[in-house]
């Protein structure tokens, strides 16, 4: 389509919000606006991204981290092995760039946690180098502009791809990545795409013909893996029990209260005699009598059902030389925990901020 990339850019200038990202060229803080994005909507991610910037405010900051930092200002974004990954990159970067966050896409791909996707936003908005972005936005966007659906998915993917790069001004490569974005973003959204002030409508494939809601194919979903959360909320006086979550499963190095997995919903009753069996905790010195407070969490693969169950200590001797760590409720604000456990601090008033 002739003039696309110059109607695009044209469009982006009267139209682009202000943003925080948008105001520099900095690799580094790109990286890390687009790593927050991923996980979360503007809005939010404003605040997230300045909040990381005032704490590490360059490269150095980051890799001198401690990751219970990283992961409490993380906290509540999700997929947490990401900023984990973001702290092995900078690591990386230091030791191994002399501390100089790279704008090269080579460099940048072989860095962890940075696919393509990234690895193209940051090239070309910090580099200027003539590498296509591909997010949800563009996808829909390009889909429906040029009618490219009733492809094998990985096909599509690519066909995608071959589109953005064919279409990409080559000049200012982050401009135009960041408008066809932005396009997606504001007009051609996702339900209420805004076709009759569509600077496309007279040539978009799937608006003249009609078929806009079937454009981009819609990804099969793959039924969500059910895991079943017992957590044994063990009050000790003015002291509370947490343990830190194993690497390779959600929320890994993040805090949570003693755990009991089950691979089915069983009762309550069978849930704290396993659990006491599991640990050997002496049944004589734990009570609790009230059902256990239930959240249903749905993540991108599996759906988590939680139950937190209260229990009140009458001799702490017993629990010595577990792995749980016995803290004071007063400090439970410094650790970084899932947003589900958080959720369950507040509503019991455990937690006030
Ligand atoms: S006409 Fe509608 S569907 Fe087509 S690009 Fe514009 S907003 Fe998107």
């Amino acid at each position: 389509m002739q003039d696309f990339a110059k109607n695009i850019i044209l469009w982006y200038t009267k139209n682009k919000r202000d943003l925080p990202w948008r105001k520099t060229q900095n690799p580094y803080k790109i990286w890390v606006s687009e790593v927050i994005l991923q996980q979360t909507r503007i809005n939010q991610g404003i605040s997230y991204y300045s909040v990381f910037i005032t704490e590490f405010p360059d490269i150095n900051t980051l890799a001198r981290a401690k990751k219970d930092k990283i992961l409490r200002i993380w906290q509540g974004l999700g997929y947490y092995n990401r900023a984990l990954n973001m702290l092995f990159a900078a690591k990386t970067v230091v030791n191994e760039l002399n501390g100089s966050f790279p704008s090269d896409y080579n460099q940048l791909i072989r860095l962890k946690g940075i696919g393509d996707y990234t690895a193209s936003a940051i090239a070309s908005i910090s580099g200027n180098q003539p590498y296509a972005v591909v997010d949800g936005n563009v996808t829909r966007v390009l889909s429906r502009i040029f009618g490219i659906t009733n492809l094998k998915r990985t096909t599509f993917e690519k066909e995608i791809k071959a589109t953005a790069t064919k279409l990409l001004d080559k000049k200012q490569p982050g401009i135009f990545n960041q408008a066809l974005m932005e396009f997606g973003a504001l007009q051609c959204k996702s339900s209420v795409p805004l076709c009759k002030s569509c600077i496309f409508n007279e040539v978009c494939y799937a608006y003249i013909r009609g078929q806009v809601k079937d454009y981009p194919p819609v990804k099969k979903v793959q039924p969500k893996k059910e895991r079943y959360f017992h957590y044994f909320v063990i009050h000790d006086g003015n002291y509370v029990y947490i343990q830190n979550r194993k690497e390779k499963d959600i929320w890994a190095g993040l805090y949570e209260f003693p755990l009991l997995e089950t691979n089915r919903s069983v009762s309550d009753k069978l849930a704290l005699n396993t659990f006491i069996t599991e640990n050997t905790v002496d049944p004589a010195v734990i009570s609790g009598s009230q059902r256990p407070v239930t959240f249903r969490s749905i993540l991108s693969h599996q759906a988590i059902n939680l139950y937190f169950h209260k229990l009140e200590l009458i001799n702490k001797e017993n629990l010595k030389g577990r792995k749980w760590i016995r803290i004071k409720k007063k400090n439970l604000n410094e650790y970084a925990f899932p947003s589900q456990v958080i959720k369950y601090l507040k509503d019991q008033e455990l937690l006030t901020e």
